[in-house]
């Protein structure tokens, strides 16, 4: 028997109209899901655990089970029932919630495996809700087959058993599996037919590792190769050479109120070098918080409209792109660069289209509503980015699009960010992006003093604190979780903390600002707090992006458990942008503070930061909104740089290989299939 890998899943015999339909609507439509739908865990019958040597944990006992009783609780609703299981050894407890059918289940002359956790619960060692099944109907099973047994997750009303049924009657298929990848590293022929075996028939953990190895590379193999080949695109299109001209950009520099950077300045050549390339430039800008993205941005600008060539910077809020075009018209107008803004809220649009159209504008900043399909460019060469990941795959494209078809041209991409991402990322994803790095923040700058603080002793630590920042006329930002009282946290809200704090300081300004305010609400009160107009401004994270208050120099986050270190990171950046030094409390009720927050007291350091979240938490959560969350991995981690630099250094031999001959990929018809899901992710034509 072999299988069709693109067959629709009920070629397989036993998956009748009904399966089919429900596995459906869970996404398994092909034969392929089908083999990659892997078990969630493995149950292994031959390791069973003495009662005597019992460790906390995952545990497989096999013994008779006793003094069985069901009580109710009514505070929490739960039903209990309660147990002993004894072997020849000892004895322990067993715990079920809301399984009242428990009580009635066993026969107490017979021997039953239990599968489940045996931990500390309820102020004792239990065995908590574990699996139970006859001793002799297991035993019988594993004279026929395997004891270590693959349990799947189950998809809707359809249950583990039934994936298992359907793999037991396409084992005799999986040696036929034909081989996806080209021949590299753990691309064996034959291998993943291997794998996938493995995966699914797995006798012992090992098999369960091996196959889970091969399945991570093909997937990073997948992925890399998408992007490289994005690049390849991408140096197919044609873009707008500026020349670099030193002696300009040099007055420019020297026009400025600072010194760059040494960071800021090799990044700046970087760009310059790249725009000088009649291909598009498709570069990432990081740098931390206050790093000087701007500038950079702006010398890039200067340089393209030096060359008779138009710029457009987009920002993701309103308040953002305002403040960079305030901050670009101080800098670039004196140059007789003509600096436009268009946001929602902008007047007479059609006047500043009009000017965009025909070139009466040169540098022009805005939010979304720059890509509305009406906005016509007269010759667009650079687009610049700020906070990218905050920028859908979509919106890039549509620029992209748009500008090819008036002008011919590609327009140069700088997408900046502020959210370091760990070079294992950066190759896995972004492998087509060329990137700048801003590791240096200008001389001067303090660090954030950072200091994690109990809830219970507020009043005495912060409220002096509080004072003295209004006294030496300097404000505040105090983040919260929430807009409004109620819902299922017992975080403070934005309104209940403003009511608090104006009762305590009677003379401070204070305003509050949450996201489901509307936008001019917003930008008015975000524009009092940087003219000075407000003191303290109690918000939820809507202040997170790249507002620039230099004044602010004291943040209070409450209930900081609930975020992310990245997010904290970008939240705490908010202060210390002035010459001022500035401090972070992170208003805690735990006792015991966070790994989290401990590591965020401990350095400023964005890089850092990002490696350490990455091992706390994962990619998927952190990058989450920088992809939309298609970035959806299934078996490979993003912190396993190993097989990561091995995926990429092979995906990129190949990918070469396809450059020397773009017949290469013929030949491997299912993998051209599957890396057009991931071009879609990371491609930017
Ligand atoms: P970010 O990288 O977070 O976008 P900005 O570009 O907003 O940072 O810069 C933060 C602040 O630092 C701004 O007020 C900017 O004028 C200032 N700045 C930028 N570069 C330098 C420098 N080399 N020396 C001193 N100040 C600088
Ligand atoms: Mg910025």
């Amino acid at each position: 028997m072999s299988f069709n890998l693109t067959d629709s899943i009920s070629s397989i015999r036993g998956v009748g109209p009904k399966t089919e339909q429900i596995l459906n609507k869970a996404g398994i439509r092909t034969v392929r899901d089908l083999l990659y739908y892997l078990p969630r865990t493995y149950e292994n019958y031959t390791e069973t655990t003495k009662l005597s040597e019992i460790q906390p944990g995952k545990v497989v006992i096999r013994g008779k089970i006793s003094d069985l009783k069901t009580s109710h609780t009514h505070r929490r609703n739960l039903t209990i029932t309660e147990g002993v299981i004894r072997d020849n050894t000892d004895a322990i407890r067993v715990v079920w919630f809301n399984q009242p059918y428990r009580a009635r289940q066993f026969d107490e002359k017979k021997e039953y495996y239990f599968i489940g956790n045996y931990d500390f619960n309820r102020g004792r060692y239990q065995l908590t809700s574990p699996k139970a099944e006859l001793a002799q109907d297991v035993d019988r099973k594993n004279g026929q087959s395997s004891t270590f047994r693959p349990v799947y997750p189950a998809r809707g009303s359809f249950k583990p058993e039934g994936f298992h049924k359907i793999m037991e009657t396409m084992r005799p298929g999986f040696a036929f599996i034909p081989d996806l990848l080209p021949e590299y590293g753990l691309a064996k022929p034959g291998a993943r037919a291997d794998a996938l075996f493995k995966a699914h028939f797995a006798e012992n953990d090992d098999e369960v590792k091996s196959a889970r190895e091969y399945l991570a590379y093909e997937e990073l193999f997948e992925l890399i190769l998408a992007s490289k080949l994005n690049k390849q695109e991408n140096q197919k299109l044609h873009a707008k050479v500026i020349p670099f001209v030193p002696e300009d950009i040099k007055k420019l520099v020297e026009h400025l109120r600072f010194k760059l950077t040494n960071a800021q300045r090799l990044s700046t050549f970087e760009i310059l070098k790249d725009l000088e390339k009649p291909v598009p430039m498709n570069r990432l800008l990081q740098g931390d918080v206050g790093s000087g993205k701007t500038v950079v941005a702006a010398i890039s600008a200067y340089s393209t409209i030096r060359a008779k060539h138009q710029v457009a910077l987009l920002a993701p809020t309103a308040i953002l792109a305002s403040q960079h075009a305030e901050s670009l018209k101080e800098l670039l107008e004196p140059f007789g660069i003509r600096v436009a803004l268009l946001i929602g809220s902008t007047k007479c649009k059609p006047a500043i289209k009009e000017q965009i159209a025909s070139g009466a504008v040169d540098l022009i900043v805005g939010t979304h509503a720059l890509l509305t399909d009406d906005t016509e460019f007269s010759s667009l060469a650079l687009a610049i980015i700020d906070e990218q990941h905050r920028f859908g795959v979509d919106q890039r494209q549509k620029l992209l699009e748009k500008t090819v078809k008036t002008t011919g041209f590609a327009p140069h991409l700088l997408m900046m960010t502020a959210t370091p991402i760990p070079r294992s990322l950066q190759l896995a994803v972004f492998g087509d992006l060329d990137v700048s790095i801003l590791n240096e923040l200008p001389a001067g700058r303090q660090p954030i003093t950072t200091k994690i603080i109990s809830e219970l002793n507020f009043v005495d630590t912060l409220y002096p604190t509080v004072r003295s920042y209004l006294e030496k006329k300097q404000q505040i930002y105090w983040i919260c979780k929430k807009i409004e009282e109620g819902g299922p946290s017992e975080a403070v809200s934005v309104k209940k903390q403003a009511k608090k704090l104006e009762n305590v300081f009677k003379n401070a300004r204070i305003a509050f600002i949450h996201g489901r305010m509307k936008n001019d609400e917003k930008d008015s009160i975000m524009e009092q707090f940087a003219a000075g107009k407000i003191d303290i401004l109690v918000s939820t994270t809507v202040v997170e992006v790249g507002v620039n208050v230099p004044n602010a120099n004291l943040m209070v986050i409450m209930d900081a458990d609930n975020y992310g270190l990245a997010q904290l990171h970008q939240l705490r950046g908010r202060v210390g942008r002035g010459q001022e030094a500035a401090e972070c409390y992170l208003v805690t009720n735990n006792n015991e503070p966070s790994r989290r927050l401990k590591i965020l007291e401990k350095s400023n350091d964005g890089f850092y930061l990002a490696e350490a979240d990455l091992k706390l938490r994962g990619p998927g959560e952190i990058y989450g909104s920088l992809q939309h969350g298609a970035l959806n991995l299934q078996f490979a981690s993003l912190s396993d740089s190993q097989l990561i630099a091995m995926a990429s250094k092979y995906a990129s031999e190949f990918a070469n290989t396809c450059a020397k001959n773009p017949r290469a990929l013929d030949d491997y018809p299912e993998l051209t299939t599957c890396i057009k899901r991931y071009q879609q992710l990371t491609t930017l034509n």
